[in-house]
């Protein structure tokens, strides 16, 4: 990737032409060929706000492109401002740019995106404003991938979709905590990804952690002396981001340290966001008090996507990375796959790839074909070793754990739980399967699958869980 920095041009004056083709150089390898010759060819970058025609350092944030008609400049701005600023940015070396579109007709005004100007680059902040978007992106931990412009918006998630935007463009000052949580796959990461990139884009210090990575960073820094360093590290954000805050239930140490860092940044006016795969009233495992203040902002869900989102999210998708499908099969697969989106994006691309392999255009026939495939090749690619493992990544287990001897609670539950799924997802029998755990009885693993059969008759919350190591698996 070509990138720039300050010094490459800093000194004298670059003109916007020579910025538009290193940006366009950057642009061409970020998207789909299709759909740099459709959409970001016909631009032309007419001038900076601050400055016609010429630019001087101090002056680069804010940018006017033209495009050739209305319709153009209306899909640019609804879907690739994002990209643009980030390929601008990463040309000038400035960490935020903002961009705005005008058609050739120039009654037109200007649509300006959401992404603010940043200050003129100070001397002092050149190695920060050298970085590229992406660099920028790994520091916060965010998906640069991620962001509000490719999320697609149904009736299933129009309310969290809303609540996020707002939510980015002043963190801190609304709902605070907001509580993103629905089940596998239906675009909770995604969201919070993209308040997170879009609040970065805003100058925010931003990180997104998973609480798997929470604790692990706690005993790290328990274990080293650094608590200090860790406290500095989550307390001076204006937005922290916890995805999957499921993964501390019963880590007593962990939810204190959690508990005081909340409160912290809830002082200080600094945004929280959490994610999880329920309601914090129904997560068992999480103490009162952490409970009382993840419901203390606004909770909003994710719901699995209609029919009609279905087709959208994958008309999106397909037009992202300049898949041609036809809305005969689009609306096939929506019908076929009704679970969540992870799976319908996956088919999708499985499609793309037999497509390409057999030099094909991807037909109804061959959707079909490819369906009727990989209901088969799922069947057979789970494993009990697979299955072990993903369990006892969940559990917070070792594999050995699972196949040895011993009985405390968290084992001997994440081993039940392993039996009954290498029942369910596997053909093996159950001595084949209590010879995979040790060498046990087949009595041992009837009870185990009993057991987890009344456990998910009982308690609700186990459904969640093993639709999560199922989603691991695959
Ligand atoms: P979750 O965190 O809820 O398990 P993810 O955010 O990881 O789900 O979403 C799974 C996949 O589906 C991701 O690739 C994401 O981009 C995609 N996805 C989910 N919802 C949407 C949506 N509304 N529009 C576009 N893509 C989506
Ligand atoms: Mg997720």
């Amino acid at each position: 990737m070509a990138v720039v920095s300050n010094e490459n041009i800093g000194a004298g004056e670059v003109d916007l032409n020579s910025l538009w083709i290193k940006s366009t150089e950057i642009l061409r390898g970020r998207l789909d060929p299709q759909i740099f010759t459709a959409w970001i060819k016909p631009l032309s970058l007419s001038k900076s706000i601050d400055a016609q025609g010429q630019l001087r350092n101090r002056e680069f944030g804010s940018f006017e492109l033209v495009a050739p008609n209305k319709f153009c400049r209306d899909h640019i701005t609804k879907h690739y401002t994002d990209i643009i600023s980030s390929a601008l940015s990463d040309v000038i070396g400035s960490n935020d740019v903002k961009v705005s579109v005008k058609s050739l007709d120039l009654e037109n005004k200007p649509r300006v995106s959401s992404t603010p100007v940043r200050p003129a680059i100070e001397k002092r902040q050149v190695v920060r404003a050298t970085k590229t978007e992406k660099q920028l992106c790994v520091e916060c931990n965010l998906n640069p991938n991620y962001n509000f412009s490719n999320f697609v918006v149904g009736s299933c998630n129009q309310f969290a979709h809303a609540v996020s935007l707002k939510v980015s463009e002043q963190p801190g000052a609304i709902y605070n905590p907001l509580f993103v949580y629905g089940g596998v796959g239906l675009g909770k990461t995604h969201l919070v990804n993209a308040i997170g990139n879009s609040a970065r884009r805003r100058g925010k210090k931003v990180l997104l952690v998973t609480s798997e990575y929470f604790v692990n960073e706690l005993i790290h820094s328990v274990r080293n002396n650094k608590m200090p360093e860790f406290k500095s590290k989550f307390r001076t954000l204006d937005v922290l981001i916890i995805d999957d805050i499921q993964f501390i239930i019963g880590k007593e140490r962990t939810q204190e340290e959690f508990f005081h860092t909340f409160n912290d940044l809830h002082q200080k006016h600094k945004q929280i966001v959490i994610t999880a795969d329920k309601l914090p009233q129904e997560m068992v495992g999480i103490e009162e008090r952490l409970k009382s203040r993840f419901s203390s902002g606004l909770s909003v869900d994710l719901q699995t996507p209609d029919f009609e989102t279905r087709v959208a999210i994958l008309s999106k998708k397909a037009e992202l990375s300049g898949i041609e499908l036809t809305n005969n099969v689009a609306q096939f697969l929506a019908d076929r796959i009704d679970t969540n989106v992870r799976e319908l994006e996956g088919a999708l691309n499985r499609i793309q790839e037999i497509s390409a392999q057999s030099s094909s255009p991807i037909t109804l026939e061959l959707a079909e074909s490819a369906l009727r495939m990989f209901a088969k090749q799922d069947r057979k690619t789970f494993t009990t070793d697979q299955i072990q493992q993903a369990v006892a990544a969940f559990y917070r287990v070792s594999a050995n754990d699972l196949l040895g001897k011993r009985r405390t609670t968290n084992i001997a539950s994440a081993r039940h739980i392993a039996m009954y799924l290498c029942r369910i997802l596997t053909n093996k029998s159950y001595p084949e399967i209590g010879a995979l755990f040790g060498g046990r009885d087949h009595s041992t693993v009837i009870h185990a699958c009993k057991t987890v059969e009344d456990r998910i008759k009982e308690e609700p919350n186990i459904k969640g869980d093993l639709d999560t190591i199922k989603s691991k698996v695959l």
